[in-house]
């Protein structure tokens, strides 16, 4: 029977996911894979895109239900069980695959401390049946597994944009169109805020070819400038 299990940190697993696993990759299949900015620019430079072609060709986009925030998600195949629009007979974007997919079979949700203001993490095992990956490989203890999927510099830009989110969240700001426009920009559609950059388009001063050649930056810069014309 599935199940979500919560686990530490130092907590160890034992598993692995080969490419020729016989499991039909049912963990790519219907899972409405969202996206932060971060994974949507890798995923974008992998496939040698603009963030906007990239947008436009393989995500749909829509309002929260409950944060009331742009959401960006993967398109799926509806003739092949709903899996990932990268799902082939494996992951086709392996080397930049989303932060869900890396921790897999690992989750990580945060939250933030009230008194100080910190973020604190709470990490689950997900026990699904149809996965053959349990019980194989090397015991690693989720620290290790995080080092393992090259997963720590994902796990930042998570952090970082979704401290914008429970901000945004915690004063209860609701967007309007030409808001959520903005957030889209500075969030998601990162080349389009580097086009601005520019041509001094916005009030944003840096090196533009250090922009250029590290995405977390240029993720991180876009996260504070929507910060700035959302929260300021
Ligand atoms: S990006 Fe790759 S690993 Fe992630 S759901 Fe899609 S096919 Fe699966
Ligand atoms: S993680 Fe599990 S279900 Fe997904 S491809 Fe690997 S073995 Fe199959």
């Amino acid at each position: 029977m599935s199940s979500i299990d919560p686990i530490s940190k130092n907590d160890d697993i034992l598993f692995e996911c080969k490419p020729d696993s016989l499991c039909g990759n049912l963990c790519c299949c219907g899972i409405n894979q969202t996206l932060t900015g971060y994974d949507i620019l890798k995923l974008s430079r992998l496939k040698n895109l603009t963030t906007d072609k990239f947008l436009k060709r393989y995500t749909f986009s829509y309002t929260g239900k409950q944060t009331k925030i742009p959401v960006v998600s993967l398109f799926e195949q509806p003739d092949k069980n709903n899996a990932c629009i990268f799902l082939d007979s494996s992951c086709t974007v392996y080397d930049a695959r989303p932060l869900s997919c890396r921790l897999y079979p690992v989750a990580r949700g945060i939250s933030k401390d009230k008194r100080t203001g910190k973020l604190i993490e709470h990490f689950a095992v997900i026990n699904e049946d149809q996965c053959t990956g349990f019980g194989k490989g090397n015991y690693m203890s989720v620290s290790e597994w995080i080092l393992d999927q090259k997963a720590s510099d994902y796990i930042e830009a998570n952090d970082f944009f979704m401290n914008l989110i429970l901000d945004i969240s915690s004063k209860n700001t609701v967007l309007d169109k030409s808001m959520k426009d903005i957030f889209i920009k500075g969030c998601y559609n990162l080349d389009l805020l580097l086009e601005d950059i520019r041509n001094l388009q916005t009030s944003i001063k840096t090196d533009i070819k250090e922009l250029e050649n590290n995405p977390l930056l240029l993720f991180k810069t876009g996260v504070e400038w929507t910060r700035s014309q959302i929260l300021n």
